[in-house]
């Protein structure tokens, strides 16, 4: 939590669309994500954003959980439903959807995905892409069992798939968190970027440098190329309007996450981080 953007991507919302909120980022041991809940229920907060290792413990101890969450079991968004009851939702995969249509004005519609990964935000996605009609979502992961159980949540589209299939994919989604800053295969691609084709979108979630490795090698090879950053920022889009019951000011949103990264000096980047 103390690394997370969402605070300075929700304070300006909320300041953009001139509501008296603030939004506060606690540090919440393991096993403690129960009581968390109770404490959000006693102080009447609207609404919280959930992080690892509490996405599976909140879905557990919600009230009631969207169809999305249940599925998935894990929640990233909580909301005050009234009478103090909790509802758990997951809008990493909406998000994702949301920032393709807004970047490329192309639904996922009939499309065949392969998505690299099997963790929290792939399996999002996967259900999502599922949810939007894609014809076929190809997982590829380094354990087959984690793929085969994030391409389950894709039912009769789903499917895992060696990275022969990337070649045939018209959307790839990076799902891992190779090419983050920070980590040791930053500079790396986590599948052959050979296998990319200039007709074919390539979508990178980390968004941390703006620009990955793939990004670069899959421009490179002619390809259409999204990053991290909408997704961010719909996916926080779609709790704000949750919260607040107002359209998100996704612009405010998305320059708040690019003027950090975009930012000043390490040392106030550091701070800034730590502000929460
Ligand atoms: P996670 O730990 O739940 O899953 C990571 C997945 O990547 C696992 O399947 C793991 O096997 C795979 N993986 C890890 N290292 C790998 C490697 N070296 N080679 C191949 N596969 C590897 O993580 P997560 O929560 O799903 O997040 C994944 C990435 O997506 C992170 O970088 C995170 O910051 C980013 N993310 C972005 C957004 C967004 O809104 N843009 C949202 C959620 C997550």
């Amino acid at each position: 939590m103390r690394h997370s953007l969402s605070p300075l991507i929700h304070n300006a919302a909320f300041a953009a669309v001139g509501l008296d909120w603030v939004y506060v980022a606690f540090e919440v041991a393991d096993g403690d994500a129960p009581a968390a809940l109770d404490a959000a229920r006693a102080l009447g907060l609207a609404g919280l954003s959930v992080t690892m290792p509490h996405k599976a413990a909140v879905a557990a101890a919600v009230d009631e959980l969207t169809p999305t969450a249940a599925r998935l079991g894990a929640v990233n968004c909580v909301i005050a439903a009234g009478d103090g009851r909790l509802v758990g939702d997951n809008t990493d995969g909406g998000g994702f959807v949301d920032a393709l249509v807004a970047e490329t004005g192309r639904t996922p519609e009939g499309a065949r995905c392969v998505v690299v990964g099997a963790g929290g935000a792939a399996r999002a996605i996967v259900l999502a892409l599922a949810d939007a009609g894609a014809a076929r979502v190809g997982v590829l992961n380094r354990t087959p069992e984690g793929a085969a159980r994030a391409a389950a949540l894709a039912d009769d589209v789903g499917a895992v798939v060696t990275e022969d299939a990337i070649g045939d994919a018209d959307i790839v989604v990076n799902a891992t968190p190779v090419g983050m800053s920070g980590r040791a295969d930053q500079h790396l691609v986590a599948f052959d970027p050979a296998r990319i084709k200039e007709d074919q979108l390539v979508v990178d979630i980390v968004y941390e440098p703006l620009e990955t490795e793939l990004m670069r090698r899959a421009a490179a090879r002619g390809a259409r190329v999204v990053g991290g950053v909408p997704m961010l920022v719909h996916q926080a889009a779609r709790a704000f309007t949750s919260w607040t019951g107002q359209p998100a000011p996704l612009q405010v949103m998305t320059d708040q996450v690019l003027n950090f990264s975009r930012g000043p000096a390490d040392g106030v980047r550091e701070r800034a981080r730590y502000m929460v």
